[in-house]
């Protein structure tokens, strides 16, 4: 797996957020598999990262969530893409596409929602509100209270 595969999606994304905002200071190819620098924190200090692409979890960082653990934190991953650029621009394609695709899904599932229920029978349609008005949030009840029969 590769580092990228093993962070989190929240590391993965804040990564690069730090990444594209130059975060990656004195950055240094060792040799094909290891890369060290700093990396800006939150705090003034800058945090001292070395990154092992053969065995990702081996990767150090010297910040407080992940100092002498195996985690591949935000700044393990902003390094991995100041080294590997086309790896960034291809990560941040996959998330927008992903956010896209999610999006359509909804409006799919919504089409089909409104079809459904132009097709249902009156008394099929009685039911199925007051279904959901007794047995949903009480604010959608309340409102519907309302809406309809004027303040009680
Ligand atoms: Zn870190």
């Amino acid at each position: 797996m590769s580092l990228l595969d093993l962070a989190s999606y929240a590391s993965a994304w804040r990564g690069y957020e730090y990444y594209k905002a130059k975060k990656v200071t004195l950055f240094k190819k060792i040799d094909s598999n290891h890369f060290e620098g700093f990396v800006a924190g939150t705090n003034t200090k800058p945090y001292h990262v070395l990154i092992d692409l053969e065995h990702p979890r081996s990767s150090k960082c010297d910040c407080p969530h992940a100092d002498g653990k195996r985690i591949i934190c935000k700044h393990k991953v902003a390094l991995y893409f100041q080294a590997f650029p086309k790896e960034a621009e291809q990560y941040y394609r996959e998330v927008i596409e992903a956010e896209e695709e999610a999006e359509r899904e909804q409006e799919r599932l919504e089409n089909a929602l409104i079809e459904y229920v132009s097709k249902m029978k009156k008394a099929d349609l009685q039911q199925a509100l007051l279904q959901m008005l007794f047995e949903g949030p009480e604010w959608q009840y309340d409102r519907f209270i309302r809406d309809h029969l004027g303040e009680y």
